[in-house]
């Protein structure tokens, strides 16, 4: 049971946990529907519903043409004019020694509480031509009287910012001196936290700046915490998990490396060890493997297929898209030519009966290795002896699709390719319930993508070299912003500047059109005719950043490139230059701020993923490293991943130590069984 909780009888006698419903407040039926639709049902909920932000009412100066908060004393009879259903309210003050005229509109029902030589407190803007104030808002009060913090929360409509903060207000007093604090003594003292009662009421009712930042330093630091220990814990009873002894003639293994066209980089071969290991340790394997584009993470991932292969088990490996598993396909096939492994790609493609064999081949063992994509989890599909899975990608799975995948066999090891590579610490920090292994050095002989900021909104000053380019025979990516929530207006953007290229290039050049708006089916045609070379040009919105690979296609022209992060802008450009010919990528943009433009210009300059992933973190802060797709993070509701990294380090060494303590003190023996009890109803955790 959690601290809100209330224990009760139920009619037989039995001890319940139960959360208190909002009808204990008196609040009317109406405004508990409303606050239902909000997902607020308990007085937890309205506790845990926290303010956005805040207003701060203070005195300011008058500065001509900025937002001025005064106090002054009314000097004439306020008029009032109408126009239609508009109204305008005007009056004089009297504010240190001088007159001035405000002016507010459809406030007119304020005239008839307004008494000549009252106090007023005018919120508004200052306009020094005409000395007047042109109010937002006017306070029947003395400034005195309103200044302070008030919060403001995220309401919907019939709910008053009035009227939540009372209800709030009451829940607080319900639980007055009973909210116990989540975080152990000990650790309080150790960071001089508040406790958590006074958290939460300094975060609703704070008296001044000081009262929130003490309120968020716990509360985070709890959240943190709390968010450390799961992912530990996971970890440590996933050791406990027994999993399978893989073994295998290891100097095989290293023929097969050694055949290898190229030397493995020290950081491949830093992860192959690593995941042999795991493989021949009786526990299961769970690893994060990271690493920028085209750092070499596929043949890592064969080398462990192969090694699991020698051990006698199947493999699966997992992509998003039909044509990325094809892609894979193809590139095993090559690696493992000379082995003997029987290779197959299960995609919804295939015809009926081309799935039934693959069906029935992978049950009776024939197939080793396959390579697919959702269709490889399908109930259908069932496998002979299933040992290890590598999803690419991973934040384009969800968690379940992953876990329907890895229930095929009995434990099945577990590896996971991102190429939005983060630094090590908030890597070990966020997938905290995995090993991590990070790929950092390139191939030698990589050429890094020329890339170029242009100040403009168009096309129009790199037309002719693009013409040039196009006519010695390559092919070019042309990439619009996906604006964010709007992915209606990024689509027309993207359909215009198609509509456009296509009008300009026809007869010449065929244009391609690739949107998220699209049927899967019709953009892997695009995507096929663009691999293909019957178009030259694809014009796409960002759904082009995973790892395709188009050999003949090594220029890229990104639009308003300002509004990308600067990894995601990282990894696209990481689509061209793929074969052995030089990558051009530019970046158009006619942002009028100086920071944008030094962003884009820094990434001129770098090249190395997990420094753009850095830059990123310190100059935009959260949501634009990994995207806004990721599915895998923990829905956090006031701690930052990336803001707070620090607290975020400090929780995870603290959680580490609790953990391997056993320690005794109540509170933590509380968290750790709130935890068990929530894997047990979240299943999702559970191997
Ligand atoms: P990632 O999946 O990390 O984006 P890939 O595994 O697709 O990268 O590798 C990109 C290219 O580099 C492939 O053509 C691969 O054969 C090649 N490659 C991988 N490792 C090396 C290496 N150590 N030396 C030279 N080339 C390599
Ligand atoms: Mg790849």
């Amino acid at each position: 049971m959690d601290i809100f909780q209330q224990i009760i009888y139920n009619s037989r006698g039995d001890i319940m946990a139960k959360q208190i419903p909002l009808q204990q407040l008196r609040i009317n039926e109406n405004r508990i529907k409303l606050l239902n639709n909000m997902g607020i049902y308990c007085l937890k909920d309205l506790i845990l519903h926290f303010p956005y932000r805040y207003d701060c009412i203070e005195a300011t100066s008058l500065i001509n043409n900025e937002k001025v908060i005064i106090e002054g004393v009314l000097i004439d009879e306020p008029k009032v004019f109408f126009k239609g259903r508009l109204s305008r309210l005007t009056f004089q003050i009297l504010y240190q020694q001088e007159i001035y005229k405000v002016i507010i509109f459809n406030r007119h029902f304020l005239k008839k509480n307004m008494v000549k030589g009252m106090l007023l407190t005018i919120i508004g803007k200052y306009n020094n031509a005409n000395n007047s104030i042109t109010a937002s808002d006017i306070r029947l009060k003395a400034l005195k009287e309103i200044t302070g913090i008030t919060p403001i929360y995220s309401l919907k409509e019939g709910i008053t910012q009035k009227s939540f903060q009372n209800y709030v207000m009451k829940a607080l007093k319900f639980y007055q001196g009973h909210i116990q604090d989540e975080v152990p003594a000990s650790l309080l003292i150790k960071h001089h936290l508040i406790h958590k009662e006074l958290a939460l009421n300094l975060i609703h009712f704070p008296c001044n700046n000081d009262d929130i930042e003490e309120a968020l330093r716990y509360l985070k630091y709890e959240e943190f915490l709390k968010f450390q220990l799961t992912m530990q814990y996971i970890k440590l009873s996933r050791k406990k998990n027994i999993g399978v002894k893989k073994q295998f003639d290891q100097q095989i293994l290293t023929q097969f490396i050694n055949q290898l066209p190229f030397r493995l980089t020290p950081d491949q071969n830093a992860a192959v060890d690593e995941i042999i290991n795991d493989l021949k340790k009786d526990t299961i394997m769970y690893r994060f493997i990271q690493g920028d584009v085209g750092s070499g993470k596929t043949v890592v991932g064969a080398i462990g297929l192969y090694a699991n292969y020698l051990a006698g088990f199947q493999g699966a490996m997992m992509a998003p898209t039909e044509i990325l598993a094809s892609q894979h396909f193809k590139s095993l096939n090559i690696l493992f030519k000379e082995t003997g492994i029987n290779l197959a790609l299960l995609t919804g493609r295939l015809s009926n009966k081309e799935k039934q064999n693959i069906y029935q081949d992978l049950d009776s063992g024939k197939i080793n290795i396959v390579v697919g994509t959702h269709a490889l989890f399908q109930d259908k599909v069932s496998y002979q002896k299933l040992g290890l899975v590598i999803t690419d990608e991973q934040h384009r799975f969800g968690v379940n699709q992953r876990k329907a995948l890895k229930e095929k066999g009995q434990q099945v090891d577990f590896m996971v390719m991102s190429a939005t590579p983060i630094p090590r610490t908030l890597a070990i920090s966020l997938y905290g319930d995995m090993d991590v292994s990070t790929i950092k050095t390139m191939p030698t002989g990589r050429k890094q993508v020329i890339t170029d900021v242009i100040k403009s909104h168009s096309m129009k000053p790199i037309l002719n070299n693009l013409k040039k380019y196009l006519a010695s025979g390559g092919q070019c990516y042309v990439v619009c912003p996906l604006v964010a929530e709007s992915e209606v207006i990024s689509s027309r953007d993207a359909t215009s500047i198609y509509e456009g290229m296509k009008a300009y290039f026809k007869g010449n050049y065929e244009v391609g059109l690739l949107h998220g708006k699209m049927d899967d089916e019709v953009k892997e045609h695009i995507m096929e005719d663009f691999k293909n070379n019957q178009i030259q040009i694809l014009v796409s919105t960002t759904v082009i950043e995973v790892g395709v690979d188009v050999s003949n296609a090594n220029w890229m022209v990104i639009y308003n490139a300002e509004r990308f992060g600067l990894s995601q802008l990282h990894q696209l450009r990481g689509r061209v230059g793929r074969g052995n010919e030089q990558g051009y990528c530019y970046l158009l943009s006619n942002s009028s701020s100086k920071e944008a433009i030094e962003r884009l210009e820094f990434l001129k300059s770098c090249h190395d993923g997990f420094e753009v992933s850095y830059y990123d973190l310190k100059v935009r802060g959260p949501g634009d490293i990994l995207g806004n797709q990721q599915s895998g993070l923990p829905s956090l509701i006031i701690g930052d991943i990336f803001k707070d990294i620090n607290i975020l380090e400090v929780s995870r060494k603290d959680a580490k130590e609790l953990l391997e303590s056993k320690s005794n003190d109540t509170v933590y023996l509380k968290l750790i069984s709130e935890i068990e009890e929530q894997l047990i109803n979240n299943n999702k955790y559970i191997d």
